[in-house]
Parts: C-alpha cells; sequence; structure tokens
C-alpha cells in the first residue's frame, strides 16, 4: 500500500476506488507464450485491510473458484472499506489440464511458496503470485478441496496458536477448525511466517462446483468481513455456526481388508465410539468386515471412490468430545 491508499504491484497500481481485472504473467508455456493467472483487485473507497482470497493452487479444485469469483464478480463492494486482491485460478496450467499439480514435472504449487525467483519453475511461479499478491496483504483466505476420490465437510484448518490466525480462523464461522502450523511450502504457512495471517477452507471434492458448500464459504467470507470491518455491521455480522470444535488430532482410518466399501456415514457426520463406520464386503456380498470407530468424532473427509487395498484411508476422522457430540447430535446410520 502507498500514502495514499493504492494498492500497488509490479507494473500496476490500483487506487482507492478502483477495481481493476488484469491477467499477470507468472510463466512462459514450451511456445514461449505468457502463462498469466486472473487477478481481480477491489480498493474500496474507505481504508482498512488488504485481504486475499485464492483457489485452485490444485488445479482440480472447482469449489473455491466459485467462491472468489462470487465475492469479486457478484457482490455489492461499493461500500467496502479495504483492499481485496482476487485470485480465483492459481495453478493455472493444472486447471487448463483439470489436474492437481503443475504438468511441468507435477510438481506440487502448494509445496512452492514463498517460491524463488532463481529455481524451478513451479517455485518461480510460487514467487511472482507471493510476492506481487500475497505479501502486501494483511490476511488471506486459500481454498481447497480434498483431493480426487475423496470429499471433506467445510472445515478450516489454521495455527490457532498464533492469535491473528486464531481471530481469522473463528471468524470464518464454520463448526470444525483443525489446528496446525501447515506444511513447508504451502500458501497457508509460508504467508502466516510471513506475517499474514492465512487459513485454509477445505470444502468438498474436486472437480465440481458443490452448490451448498459454495453457500456455506460465502457467508464464512461475509463473517470474515464483518470481523475485520470490511464491511459495516448493517451489511453482515459475525456469525456463530450452533457449535464448534478444534481439534489437533485427526486420524486416517485405513481399511485391512480389500474390498468395496459401503459406508454408513457421510461427510461432517457425528459418529460414536464403537459404531460401525463403514462394512467392507467382498464380490459376493458375504459377511463382510466391519470398521468401527476407534473414539467419537466428526467425519471430515471420506471415501467418494468406494473401493480400497489394505492399508488404503477410509475416512478421516476428528475427535470430538462428548458434550459436544450431544449438541450436534448424530445422523441415523444405513442412509
Ligand atoms: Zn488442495
Amino acid at each position: 500500500m502507498t500514502a495514499d491508499g493504492a494498492f500497488t504491484y509490479d507494473g500496476g497500481k490500483v487506487a482507492p476506488g478502483e477495481r481493476q481485472n488484469l491477467r499477470y504473467r507468472v510463466s512462459e508455456t514450451y511456445f514461449g507464450d505468457p502463462v498469466r493467472i486472473p487477478v481481480t483487485v477491489i480498493n474500496g473507497e474507505r481504508p482498512g485491510p488488504t485481504m486475499f482470497l485464492s483457489a485452485a493452487a490444485h488445479g482440480d479444485e472447482l469449489n473455491g473458484i466459485a467462491v472468489v469469483r462470487s465475492v469479486a464478480y457478484d457482490w455489492d463492494l461499493a461500500t467496502l472499506a479495504g483492499t481485496i486482491v482476487c485470485l480465483p485460478v492459481l495453478n493455472v496450467p493444472g486447471f487448463l489440464t483439470q489436474q492437481r499439480y503443475l504438468p511441468i514435472y507435477d510438481r506440487d504449487l502448494n509445496r512452492s511458496f514463498p517460491g524463488d525467483p532463481t529455481s524451478t519453475s513451479a517455485k518461480r511461479m510460487a514467487h511472482a503470485i507471493f510476492r506481487n499478491f500475497v505479501e502486501p496483504c494483511d490476511l488471506g483466505i486459500d481454498f481447497h478441496t480434498s483431493t480426487r476420490g475423496r470429499t471433506n465437510t467445510l472445515h478450516v484448518r489454521a495455527d490457532v496458536d498464533q492469535p491473528a490466525v486464531s481471530r481469522l480462523a473463528h471468524a470464518f464461522g464454520s463448526s470444525v477448525i483443525v489446528d496446525g502450523a501447515g506444511s513447508d511450502g504451502t500458501l497457508r504457512g509460508e504467508a502466516t511466517r510471513t506475517g499474514v495471517p492465512t487459513v485454509t477452507i477445505e470444502m468438498g471434492e474436486a472437480h465440481r462446483f458443490e452448490r451448498p458448500l459454495i453457500d456455506d464459504a460465502l457467508a464464512g467470507v461475509r463473517s470474515v468481513f464483518a470481523e475485520y470491518g470490511l464491511w459495516d455491521r448493517t451489511q453482515s455480522q459475525v456469525r456463530w455456526p450452533g457449535w464448534r470444535t478444534v481439534v489437533t488430532e485427526k486420524t486416517w482410518i485405513r481399511a485391512d481388508a480389500g474390498g468395496i466399501v459401503d459406508m454408513h456415514y457421510d461427510r461432517g457426520d457425528v459418529i460414536q465410539e464403537g459404531e460401525r463406520l463403514c462394512t467392507i464386503t467382498d464380490p459376493f456380498k458375504d459377511d463382510g468386515t466391519p470398521v468401527e470407530a476407534p473414539f467419537t468424532g466428526v467425519l471430515l473427509g471420506v471415501l467418494e471412490n468406494p473401493v480400497v487395498y489394505p492399508g488404503n484411508p477410509i475416512c478421516h476422522l476428528a475427535e470430538i468430545d462428548e458434550e459436544t457430540a450431544q449438541i450436534v447430535g448424530r445422523r441415523a446410520p444405513d442412509r
């Protein structure tokens, strides 16, 4: 930010009251043509924090793209106090090929931050993004989905030991916060380490637009807008999700038998210790192998492609206490 309140990046400037759609060059193709990411910067008339909203660091994770585009192009931002930097598709080569990683040597863009202008192609791309559109911000939200073949209930991942990050994580107003620092090279981890408190939102599965989750995430962003004063309280309020749990322990329940999985619960469900999560069946549908919940928890993620070898993950279970389990109630099994 300059003294006159303008947002600046390499080669450009967005003054207060201005909106700019730009295609920012982050690399070049084999033909030497530019690889450009779409960026929308909206600088409000009134001063306030600068926040980035990013999606598709993994190229096939679409839900977040819908969230970021909605904020940038559907919302009435006339009264915005502050600046939002919208990055709907970070991994353009992955998006074009609808795959998770950068097609170039299968690099993970979300392990390449903060980047390096003299290193690998992935790190050069990450550097161009990070330096221009992440570092200048005061806070950020990076949207993800589960890996292909699995699906996640909507939850926040954040390093809640850091007060500034905890504030943002709670402001989003989702029921489940998974606490952790974030691996090296992730946008969330590196932005936070650089002094830009950032959280990840996990929501749904790859290759889909899931409207209920997108609407829920938009309500979360509205809530963040209220917490940080980007909108005044007549436009949005900080939301309370009805119940909340902050978990550090999350466990992948793995199959001990190969087979076809008959899941008895869905993402977001609460399951009591000892209840049957799923049954692994053989081709003849004989008895089947029951898989029980080792503790009471909420199902953060489940298999979408319901076939397993021994050792494959079936679901991601986060432990919750009995009181929380009572509040949430539980849905009937065998739906
Ligand atoms: Zn992802």
